[in-house]
């Protein structure tokens, strides 16, 4: 055979079917082999224990956008405007700092951990319907250790996806109406980021980029909301390398999970969804896990407050 062969052998399945109205912001916990996210209509914070197949869930009073690992143990999250840790035992919710007080109508949406242990997320306004709402109304922020917030900028309108490089120095972003993959220079003994500029401008039947995050390589998996796929990006070429699809059109967020990272897990949406299209996307709403993508990813950051 003149031409490499390459064995693909990926598969992407339904693991946990509970039909959540949004899923967002998966994080693997190595320590208990769990995978915790949110539903943010529902306001609950999930952890899917892997070994038991059992589900915890935390009810909390507002939209629940993200939830991140944190250094003292438990969790932190964003809730409605706020940055709270959550003790998972006693299912209670301590406000560490609150942002956007001056617009009523915002909630924080996606966030993350960087590396030194600085949680990041932005804000957007709520939406009359999935991704119909308010433009330039969101900011980006993030939470320093010690409970000081950073403002970045303002003029967001749905802030979503990020992560950081390899090795540090670049942060990448996703505000989703931009339908773009950005790019900053990264300080992390500051956190402060600067040079924003394009890696990636999404392709139409791709639609709107939505959660992101990064693998042992250095490429970017962007989830496709309404374009039912995660796709792979080289930041540093700005060429797509790769493109898993799903059987469901609103995939919003993926991680790096499972023995040594090695699987990958998408969240998605079933509101939006008309009853055709609920009919046709059985699994609308429910966990995915990808394997044999052959490539790893790394374990993520923990909150250092
Ligand atoms: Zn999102």
């Amino acid at each position: 055979c003149p031409f490499p062969v390459t064995m693909s052998s990926i598969k992407v399945e339904c693991v946990l079917r509970e039909n959540y109205r949004c899923g967002e912001s998966p994080v693997w916990e190595e320590a208990s082999q769990s995978l915790l996210f949110v539903d943010i209509p529902s306001k609950i914070i999930c952890r899917w224990d892997t070994v038991s197949n059992q589900v915890q869930r935390v009810a909390v009073d507002a939209p629940v956008s993200s939830v991140a690992l944190r250094q003292l143990g438990g969790y932190v999250a964003t809730i409605g405007t706020k940055f709270c840790a959550l003790n998972w035992e006693n299912q209670s919710v301590f406000v560490l700092a609150m942002v956007d007080e001056d617009k009523k109508n915002n909630r924080f949406n996606d966030g993350k951990v960087d590396p030194a242990g600085r949680y990041f997320a932005g804000t957007m306004a709520e939406e009359t319907a999935p991704a119909v709402l308010e433009r330039h109304q969101g900011s980006l922020y993030s939470l320093f250790p010690d409970h000081s917030v950073k403002k970045y900028f303002d003029q967001v309108d749905i802030s979503n996806g990020l992560d950081w490089s390899l090795d540090h120095k670049i942060f990448y972003y996703i505000d989703s109406l931009s339908y773009t993959v950005d790019a900053f220079d990264y300080d992390l003994q500051t956190g402060q980021i600067s040079n924003r500029r394009i890696v990636y401008k999404m392709e139409k039947d791709e639609q709107i980029p939505d959660g992101m995050c990064i693998d042992a390589e250095g490429k970017l998996w962007v989830a496709c909301y309404n374009g039912g796929r995660v796709i792979r990006l080289d930041p540093e070429t700005g060429k797509r390398l790769q493109t898993v699809k799903l059987p469901v059109d609103k995939t919003t967020s993926c991680c790096f999970g499972g023995k040594d990272y090695s699987e990958m897990y998408v969240t998605c949406a079933r509101d939006g969804l008309n009853a055709e299209g609920l009919l046709r996307q059985p699994d609308a709403g429910n966990i995915f896990k990808i394997t044999g993508l052959g490539v790893k990813g790394i374990a993520p950051y923990s909150y250092a407050g």
